[in-house]
């Protein structure tokens, strides 16, 4: 039986005005997909309650993610709430997923960021935080588990503040805590709301029942002046509340403070921060509240995508992400304006074809509903596309756009991959291109020296789990090697050099001249943190290089960046410019300029001192005290560099930066050290020269130059 009721899910108008697209976000753990499975309830959507913990969450519904008990997939839904249909994406919050988690931004309007109130912001939300502000995607925050031993709102808001460099607005006060936890303070209306027994007798057991009453007595003066703090916060960044209260004081009217906190939310000004426990049920309905009132509809953000969010409007979509299905592809769409009816031809402007949509569904995790169309801000998969892939613009013919892709990081990590039979060797092909179809983060390659096939991915258990679909989705057998790191190459001074191309074949010249200049670029101003090279600047003449050969030579450029002069890594965190070159006018060529462009760029690198690069990753463990000892130990054996120690929530935190290629293994080696009493996490935190990569061969001739 279908667990999923559509008719409540389906708002009757669904105005566009009235529409959210939401993420829920996060570190792992910090309660995403339990919050998701608790909104679906508590709206309606579901009649049955669906618990990570027993692998029953309707949004976690792949065998890995039920084994694992872990979000992979970013999985779709609606809810209805107070007139208004927000679609739902949950992400995952492992640091191998931020590829998915990167292309839900993409198409999302507003963000609901979790975070445990016993750890704080945790390395993956930091992450997560950074990609949403690249995205402008505004957000409000949830702080969840506050009904757990530990639980800190105050400290949560303050690392909110300092760590992720936000403006935190706390809209509500907690009612007792950690295991007392009933509720909490609505300080925008002075209000009391509390999930009890008795409010759950009265609406006949309703689990997420609470009332609502006047502030308690003991809690008056602690709410009086968290209400003051908020209005003061809101006051830093907007101007109109700021009038309001110059002019009648700190009594204004819950209206006008929700008015000043969306407009906060929706300039990324401001964060509201509200609490709650999710797996205790308490505090979902104001949280629903929060993303009604106060983050964008598909209207408010069309502006920012020069889009015009209106059914009548000329047809344009993305398609975000697919999925391989055994009979063909389910492909996500997000409409941004116009209709997309099933049936309709459309045009794939990013690879300049024509293709025809089959049929539309909304999704509802992997259940679907059947609909005739998509209208402007709303989120649906279609089935039937065939060229169609991560990224690619769907328009009107008529009156073509081209949306901006996402750029996902490379991969870090790779393993080899064989067939176990002949049989298997044709499989396996086919099966590896459709999950690299599927995944931007999943890469395909041949292993330079040995010619055995090479699958990369972000990390051990993104690579664990491509192993354990082609098992069971595509049942071919492979044995997988060893992970090995995936190394990346830059400068680390600046380069100069030119490259001439003469030659001449069957009687006819071909002649190009291109001198470029490379420099360290450290990314974000942090340095080192693995930037791809992006196509190179040009200050050459017009004289020098004439304007048709500008794209050739960029192009020959970009395709010597992806493989470094010391040892073929990619190259990163560079800087290029075309400075200068010469052409002829008879004997000069599109193929020429390219050739000359990608040598020149090796021979300016090979000038600049090159470097390999490794990853190292930030590492984060949870340790009981007495573990500390073995952790450091493990973390020294591994090349870790401690840099620092911090208690939470009765826990001691070992915060190192370990290199990549020796973190293989640990999370085993960790678990049985400490009796399983430890976790840990990691994110990237940067490249870093391998020693010793520098002499090898820096001063290696360039063939040509
Ligand atoms: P995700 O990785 O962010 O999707 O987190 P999950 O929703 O899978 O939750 C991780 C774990 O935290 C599960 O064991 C949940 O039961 C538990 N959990 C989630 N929310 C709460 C909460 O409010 N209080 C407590 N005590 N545990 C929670
Ligand atoms: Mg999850």
């Amino acid at each position: 039986m279908s667990r999923f009721d559509s008719s409540a899910a389906a708002v009757t108008t669904p105005v566009i005005e009235r529409t959210r697209n939401i993420g829920i976000v996060a570190h792992i753990d910090a309660g995403k997909t339990t919050t998701t499975e608790r909104l679906l309830y508590v709206t309606g959507t579901t009649s049955t309650l669906g618990e990570v913990d027993d692998g029953t969450a309707a949004m976690d519904w792949t065998v890995e993610e039920m084994e694992r008990g872990i979000t992979i997939n970013a999985a779709s839904t609606t809810v209805g709430w107070n007139g208004h249909r927000i679609n739902i994406i949950d992400t995952p919050g492992h640091v191998d997923f931020t590829a998915e988690v990167e292309r839900c931004l993409r198409v999302l309007d507003g963000a609901v960021v979790i975070f445990a109130a016993t750890e704080g912001v945790q390395s993956q939300s930091e992450t997560v935080w950074r990609q949403a502000d690249r995205h402008h995607v505004p957000r409000i925050a949830f702080v969840n588990k506050m009904d757990r031993v530990g639980s800190d709102l105050p400290r949560c808001v303050e690392e909110i503040r300092a760590r992720l460099r936000a403006h935190p607005i706390v809209v509500q006060l907690p009612i007792g805590l950690e295991e007392a936890f009933e509720g909490v303070i609505d300080l925008v209306e002075m209000k009391a709301l509390r999930w009890s027994e008795e409010a759950r007798a009265l609406e006949s057991q309703m689990i997420f029942a609470y009332h609502t009453e006047k502030v308690p007595d003991e809690l008056a003066d602690e709410a009086q002046l968290a209400r003051e703090a908020m209005i003061e916060a809101l006051c830093d960044v907007d101007d109109e509340v700021l009038a309001q209260v110059i002019e009648g004081g700190d009594d204004i009217a819950g209206d006008l403070l929700r008015a000043g906190l969306r407009r906060a939310t929706i300039s990324r000004k401001a964060v509201v921060v509200l609490c709650g426990s999710a797996f205790g049920d308490k505090g979902l309905q104001p949280l629903l509240d929060a993303v009604v009132n106060y983050l964008p509809s598909p209207v408010d953000v069309a502006d920012e995508q020069g889009m015009v969010a209106d059914a009548k409007a000329p047809m344009c979509a993305l398609a975000w992400r697919t999925q391989h299905e055994d009979r063909g592809m389910l492909t996500y769409i997000r409409v941004y304006s116009g209709r997309l009816s099933s049936g309709d031809t459309v045009y794939n402007s990013t690879k300049d074809k024509r293709e025809k949509i089959g049929r539309l569904f909304r999704m509802h995790a992997n259940q679907r509903m059947e609909v005739d169309f998509v209208d402007a801000g709303q989120l649906a998969a279609a089935v039937g596309l065939r060229i169609t892939t991560t990224g690619d613009t769907l328009c009107d013919e008529t009156s073509p756009r081209l949306l901006e892709q996402s750029q996902f990081a490379d991969p870090m990590m790779s393993r080899t991959i064989e067939p176990r039979s002949a049989e298997d060797g044709e499989k396996l092909a086919a099966a590896l291109a459709a999950l690299a179809v599927e995944d931007p983060s999943f890469h395909v390659g041949v292993d330079g020296e040995t010619g055995q096939t090479l699958v990369s991915g972000m990390g051990e258990l993104h690579l664990e789990i491509i192993a354990s679909r082609l098992r069971r989705e595509f049942r071919v057998d492979a044995a997988i090697g060893k992970p090995q790191v995936s190394y990346r190459e830059t400068v680390t001074a600046v380069g100069e050099e030119s490259y001439v191309f003469s030659r001449s074949v069957g009687g006819h010249g071909q002649f190009a001249e291109v001198r470029i200049r490379v420099e360290p670029a450290p990314s974000e101003g942090r340095g080192g943190l693995g930037a791809p090279a992006t196509a190179p600047n040009h200050t050459e003449r017009e004289d020098q290089i004439p304007r048709e050969y500008r794209l050739a030579v960029d192009k020959g450029v970009l395709e010597a960046c992806s493989r470094g002069v010391l040892a073929r890594h990619s190259l990163v965190d560079l800087q290029i410019t075309v400075v200068g070159g010469s052409y002829n006018v008879v004997d000069s060529s599109v193929q020429a300029f390219e050739l000359a462009g990608g040598h020149a760029l090796a021979a300016a690198v090979a000038a600049a001192k090159p470097v390999v690069l490794e990853p190292i990753m930030k590492v984060e463990v949870v340790t009981p005290d007495a573990f500390v000892g073995v952790v450091m130990g493990q973390l020294a054996a591994r090349r870790g560099h401690v840099l620092g120690m911090d208690t939470r929530a009765g826990f001691s935190v070992v915060l190192a930066e370990v290199p990549l290629a020796t973190m293989f293994g640990y999370t085993t080696e960790l678990r049985s050290a400490t009796q399983g009493k430890a976790a840990e996490t990691m994110s990237l935190a940067g490249y870093a020269p391998v020693s010793g990569s520098t002499s090898k061969s820096a001063n290696k001739k360039v063939e040509g130059a």
